[in-house]
C-alpha cells in the first residue's frame, strides 16, 4: 500500500465523485471507495420515479460503470461496513474487525429513513424508499389493482404515488400537515401537486397523523390520531432521513444536525474531509450553516472535498439547485426559500401544468420553483448567482421573455 491512501466512506453521490475527482486533481497515492451496499455507485433519486415505475433498469442507474473505478485504479468494496475511525492510529475499522490505514480520509456516509415509531412499524408489507433494494423490496409486493398506503406527502411521498399510480395502484397519501409539500414550498404549489394528484386518481388526506399499523402478520389497515382508519396492502413511509454521522460523533469530530464541515468541506481534523447529505456546511445563500439532500449538493461538495485532498483548496459557493420528477411534471427548484415574505407568480397553477413560483425576501430573490419552465429555471439560477433585486411584477409578467429578466 502506497503512503499516501485515501479512504472515502460512503459508495454513494458524494463518494463515488469524490473517488474520481480526486484522480483528476492529481492525487496519485491509492484510493478506496467504500460502501456498505452490495452494488456499484447507483443514482438514488429515479428509484421513486423511473425505476420504481418499471421504466428504467437497475444497470441503467450506475452513477459509472463499474469497471471505471478500476481504470481509475480506485479500488471499490461493496457490502463492507465501517464501524469505527481511530483517529490516533489513522485507521478504518470494518464489522468484521479487519483495518486500513488512511492518510486522508473522506465521510460520505450519507443519510438514512427516519423510521415511524408506532406500533405496527415492523409488520411485513411496510418498507421506506431510500435504496435500491428497499424499491426491489416494495416491487416484489406490488399489483395493480391493489391498494397502497404512503405515509408522508413530501417529495418522495409524492413521487411514490405518481410512479405506483402508473403501475396501476390505488394510492392514498396521508399527510400529517395541512397541506402536502408544507415545509418545502409555498402554499400555491402545495395546492397545485394536491390538485394533479387528486386529478390522477391519488386520494390525499390532509392533517392526517397515522397512529398504528395493524394486521395480523402482514400489514392490513392505517390507524389514524382521529380515528380515521383505512384499509391497505402496502404502506410505504416517508417522513425525511437523518444523518450518518455516528462514526464521525464516535470519533470526536464534530457534529450537530450532520458533520460540521468549513467552506473546504473540512471537518475539524485536518486529516478528513466529507460532503453530502451527511454534512451541515457554510452556505453563502442560506446565510447560514445548513444541511442539504440534493444531489448536485453532494456533487459540489465532493469536488470541493477533493480539492482539499489534493492541497488545492477552493471554497464551495455552488447554487443550492433540487428537482423532482411527477406524472409528466418536471419541478426544478433554485435556491433556498427559507425566510421568504412574498410568493409572487408567473403563470396559473389553478389551470394549467406551467407555472413559477418565485420567493422574495425584503424584495430579493431567494429562490424559484419552476414547474414546466427550464427557461425561467436558467434565468432564476442566473439572478440568484449574481443577487439581483428584481421588480416583482416583472417576475410575474408572462410578456416578458424570461431572459429579458436578466438585463
Ligand atoms: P447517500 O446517497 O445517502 O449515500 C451514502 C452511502 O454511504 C450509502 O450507500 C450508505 O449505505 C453508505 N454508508 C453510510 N455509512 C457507512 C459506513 N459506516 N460504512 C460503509 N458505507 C456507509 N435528490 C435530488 O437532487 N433530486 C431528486 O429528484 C432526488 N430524488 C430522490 C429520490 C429518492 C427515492 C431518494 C432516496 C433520494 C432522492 N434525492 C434526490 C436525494 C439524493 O438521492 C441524495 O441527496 C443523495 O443520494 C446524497 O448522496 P450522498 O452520497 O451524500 O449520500
Amino acid at each position: 500500500m502506497p503512503t499516501d491512501h485515501a479512504i472515502i466512506i460512503g459508495a454513494s453521490h458524494a463518494g463515488a465523485q469524490l473517488a474520481v475527482n480526486l484522480r483528476q486533481q492529481g492525487w496519485s497515492g491509492a484510493i478506496t471507495l467504500i460502501g456498505e451496499e452490495d452494488c456499484a455507485p447507483y443514482q438514488r433519486p429515479p428509484l421513486s420515479k423511473e425505476y420504481l415505475a418499471g421504466t428504467r433498469s437497475a444497470e441503467q442507474l450506475l452513477i459509472r460503470p463499474a469497471e471505471l473505478y478500476g481504470r481509475h485504479d480506485i479500488t471499490l468494496l461493496t457490502g463492507r461496513r465501517i464501524d469505527k475511525i481511530d483517529r490516533n492510529a489513522k485507521r478504518v475499522i470494518f464489522n468484521d474487525g479487519e483495518s486500513l490505514p488512511y492518510s486522508k480520509l473522506a465521510l460520505c456516509t450519507g443519510a438514512r429513513v427516519r423510521q415511524i415509531p408506532i406500533p405496527g412499524a415492523e409488520l411485513k408489507g411496510v418498507h421506506y424508499l431510500r435504496t435500491l433494494a428497499d424499491v426491489q423490496a416494495i416491487q416484489q409486493g406490488v399489483q395493480a389493482g391493489m391498494r397502497a398506503l404512503i405515509v408522508g406527502g413530501g417529495y418522495i411521498g409524492l413521487e411514490t404515488a405518481a410512479s405506483l399510480r402508473k403501475l396501476g395502484v390505488e394510492v392514498r397519501v396521508l399527510e400529517m400537515m395541512e397541506r402536502v409539500l408544507q415545509r418545502v414550498t409555498a402554499a400555491p404549489v402545495s395546492d397545485f401537486y394536491t390538485r394533479i394528484h387528486r386529478e390522477q386518481g391519488v386520494t390525499i388526506e390532509l392533517n392526517c397523523q397515522v397512529k398504528a399499523f395493524e394486521g395480523s402478520g402482514r400489514v392490513e389497515r392505517v390507524r389514524c390520531q382521529d380515528g380515521r382508519v383505512f384499509e391497505a396492502d402496502l404502506v410505504i413511509v416517508g417522513i425525511g432521513v437523518v444523518p450518518n454521522q455516528e462514526l464521525a460523533a464516535e470519533s470526536g469530530l464534530e457534529v450537530a444536525n450532520g458533520i460540521i464541515v468549513d467552506q473546504f468541506c473540512q471537518t475539524s481534523d485536518p486529516a478528513i474531509v466529507a460532503a453530502g447529505d451527511c454534512t451541515q456546511h457554510p452556505n453563502a445563500f442560506a446565510e447560514q450553516a445548513i444541511r442539504l439532500e440534493s444531489v448536485p449538493s453532494a456533487m459540489e461538495q465532493a469536488k470541493c472535498a477533493a480539492l482539499t485532498l489534493c492541497d488545492k483548496p477552493a471554497p464551495n459557493h455552488s447554487l443550492p439547485w433540487f428537482w423532482s420528477d411527477q406524472y409528466d411534471l418536471k419541478l426544478q427548484i433554485a435556491g433556498l426559500n427559507q425566510g421568504y415574505d412574498q410568493v409572487v407568480l408567473r403563470g396559473d397553477p389553478d389551470n394549467s401544468s406551467s407555472f413559477v413560483a418565485w420567493y422574495l425576501k425584503q424584495g430579493k430573490l431567494l429562490a424559484a420553483d419552476c414547474i414546466n419552465r427550464p427557461k425561467e429555471f436558467m434565468v432564476a439560477k442566473q439572478l440568484l448567482t449574481r443577487g439581483t433585486t428584481i421588480d416583482a411584477a416583472q417576475l410575474a409578467d408572462e410578456q416578458i421573455e424570461p431572459k429579458s429578466l436578466l438585463t
